[in-house]
């Protein structure tokens, strides 16, 4: 039975723009995916659920656990790894910050729908500039060019502009006084930073009205045309774009493949310590 949508995220956003079909399984139908029964998907699906741990492990340090007691929950090879990784980034690159504010949830009228995101970590700093920090744990580091397009990058800082008035003394922030910063955990020297500007968050916000706009009397929902899409998607067998996942992806491919099969932060139980 289809659902009735009243939000939308920088995820859901994304796969709208990647292939209307995938958003109106994913979103309107909320059809589950197909078992995952090969062994490159099973160790996908780890590498995501590692990702979320981590992600939960830097939030329980960022409100205050002591390193000492979330190493202890680091116990596997990756998570300690990009634990160490961390460690030196959170003590020189966020040392500035004058607000930690982890897992902010934020959210604005968009058209018909309500556009929500939460932030990994907003981090406020003395000269009035606000910094949107975002963990990835991809394998490889995609290129600046593919993440400066994506919708998330877009969605946090304009969202930011739009609804971050209370974290900003009751006045919206400046966009330019936005930074939106992914650090990689297996990339901790590389992280990818992206400024903003007036022109450019009028240019975001605009063109999400119109993607908003454009979703509501939406009746039909066409499959892409672009069947390098389809490669890693889990749905391909209600579209009968083949059965098996395609291999050797280029890293953004690869990238986009690990971003569908993102969990979702509410669907984490808490950690306890
Ligand atoms: S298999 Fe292809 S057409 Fe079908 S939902 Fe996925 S990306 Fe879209």
């Amino acid at each position: 039975m289809p659902v009735q949508l009243t939000t939308l995220s920088q995820s859901s956003l994304q796969d709208y723009a990647d292939c209307a079909r995938r958003f109106e399984l994913r979103y309107i139908q909320q059809l589950s995916y197909p078992a995952i029964e090969t062994e490159p998907a099973l160790e996908n699906e780890k590498h995501q659920q590692e990702g979320e741990y981590f992600h939960r492990l830097v939030q329980q340090h960022l409100v205050g656990i002591p390193a000492e007691q979330v190493i202890k929950l680091a116990n596997t090879p990756n998570l300690q790894r990009w634990w160490d990784n961390f460690l030196p980034f959170n003590q020189s690159g966020l040392a500035s910050l004058t607000r930690r504010l982890p897992e902010v949830a934020l959210s604005a009228p968009l058209g018909n729908f309500r556009l929500l995101a939460k932030y990994d970590l907003i981090g406020l700093a003395k000269d009035g500039r606000a910094y949107i920090y975002d963990w990835k744990t991809y394998r490889r580091r995609p290129k600046d060019e593919w993440l400066h397009t994506r919708l998330q990058t877009r969605v946090y800082r304009a969202l930011l502009v739009q609804a971050g008035a209370h974290l900003n003394g009751g006045v919206p922030f400046e966009p330019e006084q936005i930074e939106m910063v992914y650090w990689f955990a297996d990339f901790p020297s590389e992280p990818a930073r992206f400024v903003y500007q007036r022109d450019q968050f009028k240019r975001d916000w605009d063109a999400l009205t119109r993607l908003a706009e454009e979703i509501t009397p939406a009746d039909a929902f066409p499959l892409t045309e672009d069947r390098a899409k389809c490669s890693y998607c889990p749905y391909r067998s209600y579209c009968n774009r083949g059965t098996r996942a395609g291999e050797a992806l280029d890293v953004e491919l690869e990238t986009e493949a690990e971003e569908l099969f993102d969990i979702n932060f509410e669907q984490i139980g808490e950690i306890a310590f």
